[in-house]
């Protein structure tokens, strides 16, 4: 299934996307599923698909990554938060801060939590996840290396494009992700490459905070990061996921 957040008629809603067709959700995709009709894709605009809930991204998960910075392999999961003030749309323009020197984008894969968890044990895991999108943790990386704390480095409104959907039946452990700048490819790897496993990550975060529905899991990026430019276009694709297309605009 691919869960949707849809604005129609100047109303936001989720829904279920399927041969350009999207049966409309009552209520939200978090509990049982049930349809008040259905609407063309054509004539609604597709929304990230989260509400205003916590955004939780782990730094230097992939092999290739870490080899690619020199850095040892951590022996816990590094995690940082976007603030969802950072939240943005597919096909829309991440604003390039005044200021910043150097803007890097960086394909991720994300999560999506379906229920309140707190000390989730590894092998429940699956219990607690509706799907799987992508995301862009876009990062102004000359902020970074000047903080101490990456905070502002990575939570700029418009820094962390979300979408195009949840996809809800993939294996997540063996995809293709992939990061195009303007057509051309820039980041290619797996997540075989992963250091930490998506059910290691998920428990190590549920002992720390509380995840609730909606919130937002974002596993790292692979080796290839590198800068954008004003009139970039930008698009991160998973492996039977889709891909999520943004520009880079200077407002
Ligand atoms: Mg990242």
């Amino acid at each position: 299934m691919k869960i949707v957040r849809i604005l129609y008629q100047d109303k936001i809603f989720w829904g279920d996307l399927e041969n350009d067709i999207v049966k409309i959700i009552k209520g939200n995709p978090f509990g049982e599923i049930n349809y008040q009709g259905s609407v063309a894709l054509d004539e609604i605009k597709l929304l990230a698909p989260v509400e205003k809930n916590k955004i939780v991204l782990a730094g230097l998960n992939y092999l290739d990554h870490a080899k690619e910075l020199g850095m040892d392999i951590p022996d816990e999961p590094i995690i940082f938060l976007k603030p969802n003030s950072s939240i943005l749309n597919p096909d829309e323009k991440i604003i390039y801060p005044s200021g910043v020197k150097r803007l890097d984008y960086e394909a991720e894969l994300a999560l999506v939590i379906k229920k309140k968890g707190r000390d989730i044990e590894i092998a429940d895991i699956n219990d607690f996840i509706l799907g799987y999108t992508c995301l862009n943790d876009v990062t102004a990386r000359d902020l970074q290396s000047k903080d101490i704390q990456w905070t502002r480095a990575k939570s700029f409104d418009t820094f962390c494009p979300v979408g195009p959907w949840i996809e809800t039946e993939i294996d997540p452990d063996v995809l293709e992700i992939k990061c195009y700048l303007n057509g051309e490819l820039k980041q290619s790897s797996k997540t075989t490459n992963f250091i930490f496993s998506i059910a290691e990550l998920v428990s190590f975060i549920s002992k720390i905070m509380t995840l609730y529905p909606g919130d937002i899991i974002s596993t790292g990026t692979p080796s290839g990061v590198g800068q954008m430019n004003i009139g970039d276009t930008v698009e991160v694709e998973i492996e039977g996921v889709g891909r999520l297309k943004n520009y880079v605009g200077d407002r």
